[in-house]
């Protein structure tokens, strides 16, 4: 392996950690490489900002829809994680809908809240000059010189030849940054899929689609027409309907339908990404087995649904959640 390569692989490999700021620093730092045009000068300058905007992109995304933990500390959140949840509880205050959405796609400027996204940043770059950048370069009580800092105007330098070298070894590294994302992040959550869910973000293959077309399915449950929220047994007016995933679907990453039932779009977000009760898991076995009955046999969903009474896989799934 070349020699400057291993010695970025050591340190995201080996590298201790109580939260995981040294990945989003790392990984941000290949991104922008990456996207460096090396041709112009011999030492290329990064931008703290820059690499801010990415740090709030990786975590903005792993919070938004998964609502990832990023450290062993779950009473003091890090402070990155802290300022990236306030930004989009911001957002879907000013959306009115906490509707997932990749940060790529958010225009901060357009929605109004230009301030609040770039004091966003600016707490960011606070954290990567105080505790993250030079940390990053030490290891077994050495440092390695990957890079070059001046922590007063907040810029990284890279040799033109390193540059080029990353930029050849950037698939590598990174798959090692989220194996090792994964990694600590496995340390710090209960919900399964952690390396999928850390892939998915990457690949830009998240899928949240619609749930509208299981409308027709769980209908078939209010034979008066009159649909009842799962949760609270009261009848709910078209504007309030909501179709939500009893196990979240942080846990499941899918959409099935003996998962899903009706609500006040209230209660929806009020449960967010805990786990239900026990109690909430009896009801929906047996809403299953009502909606079975009811159903034609003659789809797609009707078979999912049969499978999943068979084999209980409410029960299942939750059992082994809960852990
Ligand atoms: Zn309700």
């Amino acid at each position: 392996m070349d020699i400057y390569i291993k010695q970025w692989n050591d340190l995201i490999l080996y590298c201790s950690f109580d939260n995981t700021y040294k990945m989003a620093w790392s990984k941000a730092l290949v991104e922008l490489t990456v996207n460096t045009n090396e041709s112009i000068k011999d030492i290329v300058k990064l931008d703290f900002h820059d690499i801010a905007r990415l740090c709030l992109k990786y975590y903005w995304n792993q919070t938004i829809f998964f609502d990832l933990i990023q450290s062993s500390n779950m009473k003091k959140p890090p402070e990155i994680i802290s300022s990236t949840r306030s930004l989009i509880t911001l957002y879907f205050n000013k959306k009115q809908s906490e509707q997932p959405i990749r940060f790529e796609k958010i225009d901060f400027y357009s929605i109004g809240l230009a301030l609040e996204f770039e004091l966003t940043v600016k707490n960011i770059v606070r954290t990567l000059k105080q505790d993250v950048c030079w940390r990053f370069k030490n290891l077994n009580r050495e440092t390695y010189e990957i890079y070059d800092l001046d922590r007063n105007k907040g810029k990284v330098f890279l040799n033109k030849n390193d540059v080029i070298t990353l930029k050849e070894h950037s698939d590598f590294l990174f798959t090692i940054i989220n194996y090792r994302w994964t990694q600590m992040l496995e340390g710090f959550n209960h919900s399964p899929r952690i390396s999928r869910k850390v892939r998915a973000i990457d690949d830009n293959n998240i899928k949240r689609t619609s749930l509208k077309k299981f409308h027709q399915h769980l209908d078939l449950i209010f034979e008066d027409g009159k649909r009842k929220c799962f949760y609270c047994g009261e009848n709910i007016a078209d504007s309030e309907i909501s179709v939500d995933h009893v196990i979240p679907w942080s846990y499941m990453f899918s959409d099935d339908l003996w998962n899903l039932v009706y609500c006040h779009k209230g209660e929806n977000s009020e449960k967010s990404n805990r786990l239900p009760s026990e109690e909430d898991i009896t009801r929906l076995e047996v809403r299953n087995k009502l909606l079975l009955d009811r159903m034609q046999n003659n789809n797609k969903d009707y078979d999912q649904l049969q499978i999943a009474v068979e084999k209980d896989y409410v029960k299942k799934f939750w059992i082994s959640f809960k852990g």
